[in-house]
């Protein structure tokens, strides 16, 4: 289990800005797919939570469905968005789509989850431990982070997600990846981005949230805004260890958290 320091404030956290409704397959958008997550929103008292499926799967997702969504739960504001990797074989297609209906996308998430391999996500688990192994572990690091610069540099995304994923096999660098994370982050800033803090590495081999704390740290430093994220693949995962997360953030003396409107953050308190 995570060790939070417990801080005398406690928060609410009440959006949960990365979740997959069309889990690990194309599942085309409808009211029977998308209004449990509704229900565990309202039951979990989040009042705001952003649909980020993979762009892979971008055929499934549908904007009027979203719509009839809104008008049955006018309790919650949803947002439409969608999670852009650097996939080598999807991703052109991605990108293409996220081009063609940003006006209609509330909120994108970029992420990487390619290394070398074409062919299989390195975060899988566990295959994608496989990836690892006989590897320079610290040219893996750079490589990782040199991957999230160009995501961020495609000026297609709103935040980063799980941003130091390279960690969830439990891999960890020799030598300080510090100018790496603090250049990353004057990237970010410079391409006005936020980044989500994220529950679903305490699911993972890892067990540490996303980012760890020597990130979350330097980006508080650097201004950099935060959307809270679980990263669900079910709505029963939804809000996923979101008290934990809230004790963590207090602990930090995070005050803030973003949402977003058609690409337009809006910074709220806790
Ligand atoms: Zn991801
Ligand atoms: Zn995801």
């Amino acid at each position: 289990m995570p060790i939070t320091q417990l801080s005398s404030t406690s928060y609410k956290l009440f959006a949960d800005y990365h979740t997959h409704p069309q889990g690990h397959r194309v599942q085309r958008y409808t009211q029977t797919l998308l209004q449990p997550w509704a229900e565990s929103a309202r039951r979990l008292g989040l009042t705001e939570i952003a649909f980020t499926d993979h762009d892979r799967y971008h055929a499934g997702v549908d904007f009027d469905e979203i719509d009839r969504l809104r008008d049955r739960n006018p309790d919650l504001r949803i947002r439409a968005g969608i999670e852009l990797d650097n996939d080598p074989v999807h991703s052109p297609a991605g990108q293409n789509w996220v081009e063609k209906h940003w006006d209609k996308l509330d909120f994108v998430l970029g992420s990487v989850h390619f290394l070398d391999r074409v062919d299989e996500m390195f975060d899988s688990v566990p295959d994608g431990a496989t990836q690892f192994e006989g590897k320079n572990i610290d040219a893996l690091y750079a490589s990782y982070f040199r991957r999230v610069r160009e995501i961020a540099a495609t000026g297609l995304v709103d935040c980063l997600a799980h941003l130091d994923l390279i960690k969830i096999h439990g891999h960890r660098p020799s030598a300080e990846i510090g100018s790496l994370v603090n250049e990353t982050l004057d990237f970010v800033c410079a391409q006005n981005l936020a980044i989500e803090l994220s529950t679903a590495g305490w699911r993972k081999p890892v067990k540490e949230a996303y980012p760890g704390d020597a990130i979350m740290e330097l980006a508080m430093k650097k201004g950099v805004p935060f959307t809270t994220a679980s990263d669900a693949h079910s709505h029963a995962q939804l809000g996923d260890n979101f008290s934990i997360l809230a004790q963590r953030m207090a602990s930090f003396g995070i005050q803030h958290v973003c949402v977003f409107e058609r690409h337009n953050r809006i910074q709220l308190a806790l």
